[in-house]
């Protein structure tokens, strides 16, 4: 390795394997660790004793610019939030505003040890954008609808075309990458999902959608289709990209979710927004994981969770499944910081001192516990030997001035709407 890592000294550090180290520690750019012997070249040294290291979290379903439609609908179900309140609101949808809605997302996800986030959205080119700037890792799936949107008004097709572009053209950054999201099977027709699909299998891209969210969502499927929404999906040859990720996931039959496991697909459990509309039904993780199916975290839009924390996703994760299978040893909190971090490459240092974090008494148990149920501040997160934010500060986004311009986007935005 020629790049020089930076040092923390006397911290605690939690590994990918939720194992417990007490020294001090090399963090490397190739997101690599090892114990320091105090000789090493070093950018700097940084004072570690009221810190703990963890890898950073990782958020597998969200909608980043929705920060605009957050606080609103607050009491309505699914369908009548969409028709509402968020259907009207995108009507005005503008890139700028995309741009701007990603990038506020991004300050939340930096301040709360997020490094990644698998992205739904309109205006892809303008998602990524934010991205990038903000410095994390993420997917920008631009979202294709039968219905026309501000980002596609001729539907579809245009959507389709957009995406086969910007796919050959890549974002120019190895953290962002494209994929393609049609929206559901209740807005994307069986012609507009096989291509969708097509174009992820020629691209090799994620594929993202919503899949089997609302039990009427579920019974229209089975009416119309004479299938269940993954049975359907299947039938389509929709799964045959081998990268797609599925939201939600909250009224599968065994055999739909065998048939997940044999596509690789990632299922993304999102406790919050499901409970928040009274969809009255939600994942069986333990049901999910013996058929052999990948899932993951997430938070879903800041409209319906409110926060994007996926700290705070995590808890409600392993609240929901205990409380729905009569089983407190489900998800404890080793496995829940394994399943809330897979994957990652990166670092967060969290702050030890916080209150919320005591006692500890510096075991790895209270330590991952008190993490993941009462919480601590986030000071110091690393991608890639970059410090996106150190000492509770984000730096490499001015977070002040988005938010100046969040407040001046949203009076407009909800200008003509009650
Ligand atoms: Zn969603």
């Amino acid at each position: 390795m020629d790049e020089v890592p930076v040092r923390y000294l006397d911290t605690h550090l939690i590994d990918e394997d939720c194992n417990l180290h007490h020294g001090d520690f090399l963090l490397h750019e190739d997101g690599s660790w090892s114990l320091s012997n105090g000789d090493e070249d070093v950018k700097f040294n940084l004072n570690g004793s009221d810190r703990l290291i963890t890898r950073s979290l990782q958020n597998w379903h969200t909608h980043l610019a929705m920060i605009l439609n957050r606080g609103t609908g607050e009491d309505l179900p699914l369908q009548r939030w969409l028709e509402d309140i968020i259907f009207p609101t995108e009507k005005k949808l503008t890139s700028e505003l995309v741009e701007l809605g990603t990038k506020a997302s991004c300050a939340e996800l930096i301040a709360t040890g997020t490094t990644f986030a698998c992205d739904m959205y309109y205006f892809p080119k303008q998602m990524a954008a934010g991205l990038i700037e903000s410095g994390i890792r993420g997917i920008a799936g631009g979202t294709i609808t039968d219905f026309p949107t501000t980002s596609y008004p001729e539907g579809a097709n245009q959507a389709i075309n957009d995406l086969d572009n910007l796919l050959k053209e890549g974002t120019g950054n190895s953290r962002v990458e494209y994929a393609v999201a049609p929206h559901a099977i209740y807005t994307c027709g069986k012609e507009s999902l096989i291509k969708a699909s097509e174009l992820s299998r020629k691209h090799n891209s994620y594929l993202l959608t919503h899949a089997s969210e609302t039990r009427n969502e579920v019974a229209n499927c089975k009416k119309e289709n004479g299938y269940y929404p993954i049975e359907y999906l299947d039938s389509i040859g929709f799964l045959e990209s081998n990268k797609s990720v599925l939201a939600h996931c909250g009224w599968l039959k065994k055999n739909e979710m065998r048939i997940l496991a044999t596509h690789n697909s990632k299922a993304v459990h999102c406790p919050t927004s499901n409970m928040k509309l009274g969809i009255g039904g939600t994942m069986s993780y333990p049901a999910m994981i013996e058929a052999g199916v990948d899932v993951r975290l997430g938070t879903d839009g800041s409209a319906s969770n409110n926060s994007i924390d996926l700290r705070q996703e995590a808890k409600l994760a392993s609240m929901i499944q205990r409380h729905d299978h009569w089983d407190a040893s489900l998800l404890n909190p080793e496995k829940l910081w394994k399943l809330s971090t897979q994957d990652s490459n990166d670092w967060v240092a969290w702050n030890i001192d916080d209150i919320r974090m005591r006692p500890h008494g510096f075991e790895k148990r209270r330590l991952l516990a008190n993490l993941v149920y009462s919480n601590a501040d986030c000071l110091d997160v690393w991608v890639n030997g970059v410090e996106l934010r150190h000492g509770g500060m984000t730096m490499s986004l001015n977070v002040e001035e988005i938010s100046n311009d969040l407040e001046i986007a949203v009076k407009d935005y909800y200008e003509d709407i009650n």
